[in-house]
């Protein structure tokens, strides 16, 4: 059993607002995540019937509160001041083992009064993807929501076509966005405001209570932690895809994993998302936008602040000026880590913007060429010389950058120092082409390469047949170039 708490609910309302799910036809369990659950505290498992019910939203679990969220946000850089949990409600709190409260939410269990025109459901496909790739990013320890279950609905779900309908549950420390808080500010309503900051101080940055100011103190430390998530992202060629300031997550944990992709050949400029026209949320962009949306943030905190007037928004600015900085020396410690040099190293920036360099020109896929990195820092052989040097269009001038590289790093080199980089350099990622197979499959009822690919994608490190089989790049006929909400 879980055990529900409800302290998001002491908030006033519109923060949230109460609402049943909308039960489904014929829910089925594709899968739960049984670890995840021992960690929130299940000792018992329930049947899968029970948890098809629950997690479905047919029955609610003991305890569980059904509430959706209201929020507003930047959607694409224009201000919506009522977006809120359209489709998804947020069932309770579970304190996990840990210590940590942590939100359990079914995505996809029908309308509340915020879904506006939608229909309140998720197609199938994008419940698997998001399951995939946010236990991905749990397994490579990139700060994320996590699966808790998936269902199926038994219903059919119309978007471009009509799609089988699911229901994820998932798992975060919250779900308090910057358009929450943009939703109480943009409301005017000072009080709600504040008991949300209060509720992210004491629930997120308990330290934040004792300094001078605790709101810029809030601002700071918010900050802080979307610097280093979105470092973990570029380090990764993550692409979120939809970087609005709803979901952009005041945790700083990755949240809506929508049109979202790893990007395989390095292009600074990648886009996936058929919804991104302008290429806002480019793979480069991503530092700029976090750092624009933290401004967005700072807007609605001001009236709390202590000072009056320009002041505060002086200091306020100043903290969302370090925001630069602080990527830098984040990202220059993660990109050390995969050229396996030292933290300290001056070598990592011009030799990562090398590297760039030769896998834009050379047209290499990013992860197959720090993966294949590795193993020639790992054993120094001729033999994965060459099989790194086979991915590139441009091998002389590889072979020059790898010199440059190798006097570097081997003098440097320890197995400590190897072993970070193995751990900064997955041997797979969920790749587009992967995962349009596995939903591919479950449309025709087949869920074995969901189960597949998810056992290899969560030991991303392992080096077994079925990851390096999957673990290949798309060939040309493969290749999904566009990925959809
Ligand atoms: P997203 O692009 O997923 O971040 O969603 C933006 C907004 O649209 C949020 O308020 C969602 O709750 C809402 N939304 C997305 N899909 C649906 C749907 N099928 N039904 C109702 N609301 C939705
Ligand atoms: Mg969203
Ligand atoms: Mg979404």
């Amino acid at each position: 059993m879980l055990t529900f708490e409800h302290r998001f609910a002491s908030l006033p309302e519109p923060l949230w607002v109460a609402c049943q799910p909308t039960p489904v036809n014929h829910p089925a369990l594709i899968v739960f995540n049984e670890r995840l659950a021992e960690m929130l505290g299940m000792q018992v498992k329930p049947d899968d019937a029970t948890l098809a019910q629950w997690f479905s939203g047919n029955q609610l679990p003991p305890g569980a509160e059904p509430r959706a969220l209201g929020y507003a946000g930047h959607q694409f850089g224009n201000f919506v001041p009522q977006l809120g949990d359209g489709r998804a409600l947020l069932l309770g709190e579970v304190i996990d083992q840990h210590g940590v409260r942590r939100d359990v939410q079914l995505k996809g269990s029908g309308r509340t009064p915020f879904s506006r025109g939608g229909d309140g459901r998720s197609p199938l496909g994008p419940v698997l993807r998001e399951y995939l790739v946010s236990e991905f990013m749990a397994a490579m320890g990139v700060p994320t929501t996590r699966a808790l279950a998936a269902v199926t609905s038994g219903e059919r779900v119309v978007r471009q076509l009509p799609e089988p309908g699911a229901v994820f549950t998932r798992v975060t420390s919250s779900h308090i966005r910057v358009g929450t808080f943009q939703f109480a500010a943009a409301r005017r309503d000072e009080q709600a405001l504040k008991a949300l900051a209060d509720h992210v101080i004491a629930r997120h940055y308990p330290e934040a209570a004792s300094a001078e100011d605790p709101y810029l103190a809030l601002l700071e430390a918010v900050l802080a932690r979307q610097v280093v998530l979105v470092a973990r992202w570029m380090s990764l060629g993550f692409i979120h895809g939809v970087m609005n300031t709803d979901n952009c997550s005041i945790a700083g944990e990755t949240i809506d994993y929508g049109p979202c992709a790893f990007m395989e050949q390095f292009d600074p400029q990648k886009v996936y998302s058929s919804i991104d026209q302008g290429k806002r949320y480019a793979f480069d962009n991503q530092p700029a936008i976090a750092q624009w949306n933290l401004a967005r943030f700072a807007e609605t905190l001001l009236p709390l602040m202590r000072e009056e007037g320009d002041t505060v928004v002086e200091q306020a600015t100043e903290i969302i000026r370090r925001f630069e900085p602080l990527f830098d020396a984040e990202q220059r410690r993660l990109h050390a880590d995969k050229l396996g040099l030292s933290p300290e190293s001056d070598h990592a920036v011009s030799l990562m913007e090398g590297l760039e360099n030769q896998m834009h020109q050379g047209r290499m896929d990013m992860t197959g060429t720090f993966d294949a990195l590795t193993h020639y820092a790992e054993t120094s052989s001729e033999q994965h010389k060459k099989a790194l040097l086979a991915l590139t269009t441009q091998p002389n001038q590889l072979t020059v950058w790898l010199d440059e590289w190798q006097a570097v790093q081997a003098a440097s080199q320890d197995s400590q120092r190897l072993a970070d980089m193995r751990r900064a350099n997955p041997v797979i990622i969920p790749r587009n082409h992967r995962i349009q197979e596995v939903i591919d499959a479950a449309y025709e009822g087949d869920f074995g390469p969901f189960h597949t690919l998810l056992a290899v994608v969560t030991k991303p490190f392992d080096d077994s047949v079925d990851a390096r089989r999957l673990a290949a790049p798309a060939t040309q006929s493969e290749q999904v170039l566009r990925t959809f909400c």
